[in-house]
C-alpha cells in the first residue's frame, strides 16, 4: 500500500482520537526505522517509552516467537511457567511482594485504586490523593485520578474519591490526609504533564508521611518504570519503597502489558473473585517481558542507560535555542526559547527524526539500547531543525 492509500483508510475507517504525523513505519531495527517509501527514521520516542530494547531486538523476537508457537494463551484458571516466572523475576528486581498482571497503565493503575480502596474500606477511608498536571490514564476512574481538568471536561462524571495537590510540595498533601484518605498516588517524573522530576526530599517525604498516617504509598511508573530513568524503577533512585507500584508501557517491549505489584503488607488484601483480567499475564506477552527483564535488570545495563541520558542531556543542553532540559535517563524534556514543540516534532519527522511532545516541550523517550551512534545522528538532524527556528 502506499502511503497515501494508509492515510485514506485511517481517515475513513479509524476515529479520529490522534493527531497523527504524515509517516507510516513498517520496519524497524533497534532505534532505527523505515516508512513505506522506505525512508530512514532516528527514532526518539520508541513508541512513547513501549519498545524498551528498540524495534525487533532479536532475542526477543524470538522469545515471543517460541512462546507463541508453543501454546499462545490460556484462561488464569489454570497456571503457566511464563506467568509466574515472570512474577518471581519483577518482584526480585523491584523488592516488591506480588504482581497482578493486567494489559496497560490505566488497567494497573484501575487494580491499585482497588486495593487502595480495599485497604481503607474498614475504616471508610475511600480517597485518594494525587497531584496536580499528572497523568494516570484514560479510564473514566483514571482520568478522575489524573489532575488535569482538560482531560475531564468532556466525560463527566467521573470517579468520585480523588483529591489533588501540587507535586513539589509535601505541606500540600499533608492538608488533604484526614481520616477519609486511604492512598496517595504519584508519577516521580509527571511524563504527559512535561517531564518534571519530583524533587527527593518530597518523595522521602511522602514515605515518611504515608507510614506515619497509615495511608498508601502508590507510585505509577507506568512511564518512568523498566530502567527508563537509569534505576529499575524509579522509586529505587529515591530510595524509596512505596506500597503498591504500577507499570506497564516498556514492560513488555511492545506487547501489551500492565502489571501491579504490592508489598509484603498488601500480599493477601485481594481475594479470589475480587479482580481479574482475561488476557492479563498471557504467556506471549510474558516471554517478551521476560527478555525485557532479563535484561534491563542487570546493573551494566542500567549504568549505560544513565550515561547514555546524561550524553543526551548535556549535548541538549549545549544547542543555542535551548532554554533547558529536564528529565531523568532517557526520559528528557527539551524546553525551546522559541518555536512551537509540535512544529519542531512536524520538522524533526521530515527530516528523519521521531521525537515526542509533553505539554510545550519536546520530548525524548529513546530505546534503551540505543547507541551513541543513533543518539548522535538524531542530535544532528534535531540541531539542523532548530537552525531553522
Ligand atoms: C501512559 C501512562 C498511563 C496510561 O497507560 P496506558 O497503557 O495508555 O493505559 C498511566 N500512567 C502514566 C504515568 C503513563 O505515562
Amino acid at each position: 500500500m502506499t502511503f497515501q492509500e494508509i492515510k485514506d483508510q485511517d481517515q475513513s475507517y479509524i476515529l479520529h482520537t490522534y493527531g497523527r504525523v504524515d509517516a507510516s513505519l513498517v520496519k524497524g531495527r533497534n532505534a532505527r526505522a523505515w516508512d513505506t517509501e522506505g525512508k530512514e527514521y532516528i527514532d526518539f520516542t520508541s513508541g512513547i517509552g513501549v519498545n524498551a530494547l528498540g524495534y525487533s531486538d532479536p532475542a526477543w523476537a524470538s522469545a515471543v516467537a517460541a512462546q507463541a508457537a508453543e501454546i499462545q494463551h490460556l484462561c488464569n484458571y489454570y497456571y503457566s511457567p511464563q506467568n509466574t516466572s515472570l512474577a518471581e523475576e519483577l518482584c526480585k528486581a523491584s523488592g516488591m511482594a506480588k504482581a497482578f498482571f493486567c494489559n496497560s497503565g490505566a488497567e494497573a493503575n484501575e487494580c491499585a485504586v482497588k486495593i487502595a480502596r480495599k485497604y481503607g474500606e474498614k475504616r471508610g477511608a475511600y480517597q485518594i490523593v494525587t497531584l496536580n498536571n499528572s497523568f494516570h490514564g484514560r479510564t473514566l476512574t483514571t482520568l478522575a485520578a489524573t489532575g488535569q481538568a482538560a482531560f475531564h471536561q468532556d466525560f463527566l462524571p467521573l470517579t468520585e474519591g480523588f483529591v489533588y495537590a501540587e507535586g513539589n510540595d509535601l505541606s500540600s498533601v499533608e492538608a488533604l490526609l484526614d481520616s477519609t484518605v486511604c492512598a496517595v498516588l504519584i508519577e516521580t517524573v509527571q511524563g504527559e504533564g512535561g517531564v518534571i522530576p519530583m524533587e527527593e526530599a518530597f518523595v522521602q517525604g511522602l514515605r515518611k508521611l504515608c507510614t506515619e498516617q497509615d495511608v498508601l504509598l502508590m507510585i505509577d511508573e507506568v512511564q518512568t518504570g523498566v530502567g527508563r530513568t537509569g534505576s529499575f524503577y524509579s522509586y529505587q533512585g529515591y530510595g524509596v519503597e512505596p506500597d503498591v507500584a504500577t507499570t506497564a508501557k516498556g514492560l513488555a517491549g511492545g506487547l501489551p502489558i500492565g502489571a501491579c505489584l504490592v508489598n509484603e503488607k498488601l500480599k493477601d488484601i485481594l481475594q479470589p473473585g475480587m479482580q481479574g483480567s482475561t488476557f492479563g499475564g498471557n504467556p506471549v506477552v510474558c516471554a517478551g517481558a521476560r527478555e525485557v527483564v532479563r535484561r534491563v535488570k542487570d546493573p551494566a545495563f542500567l549504568r549505560e542507560v544513565q550515561e547514555k541520558g546524561a550524553y543526551l542531556k548535556e549535548s541538549l543542553e549545549a544547542l543555542p535555542q535551548v532554554e533547558y532540559v529536564r528529565g531523568k535517563g532517557l526520559m528528557l524534556g527539551v524546553k525551546l526559547k522559541t518555536g512551537d514543540a509540535h512544529d519542531v516534532l512536524v520538522r524533526c519527522a521530515e527530516e528523519g527524526l521521531l521525537v515526542l511532545t509533553a505539554k510545550e516541550l519536546v520530548r525524548f523517550l529513546p530505546p534503551l539500547t540505543i547507541t551513541k551512534e543513533e543518539i548522535d545522528k538524531g542530535l544532528a538532524v534535531f540541531e539542523k531543525v532548530l537552525g531553522e527556528l
